[in-house]
């Protein structure tokens, strides 16, 4: 049962037409985290010639990275790219 002061809550939480409730801790210095930072780093194979681009996503507090995933920007260019050369 919802009561009248969660759901003000609730309607205070929503921004841009979605429903933003952060309960994310970061590990480190344990501060809510709302928004990661975001730094361009390089992920190859050990020892392997391929590169791809990455990204790694930063607790805004304390700079503790948080996951590193390929770009996807980077892998959606490449892919529109790789349509246009066939
Ligand atoms: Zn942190």
């Amino acid at each position: 049962m919802m009561t009248d002061e969660l759901l003000e809550e609730y309607k205070k939480c929503w921004e841009k037409d979605r429903l933003v409730i952060n309960i994310g801790k970061c590990p480190k210095c344990e501060n809510l985290v709302s928004r990661v930072k975001i730094e361009l780093v390089d992920a190859s194979v050990a020892f392997g010639q391929t590169k791809w681009n990455a990204i790694s996503c930063l607790c805004p507090s304390c700079n503790m990275i948080l996951s590193i995933q390929i770009d996807p920007v980077a892998i959606m260019n490449d892919t529109l790219k790789a349509i246009g050369k066939r």
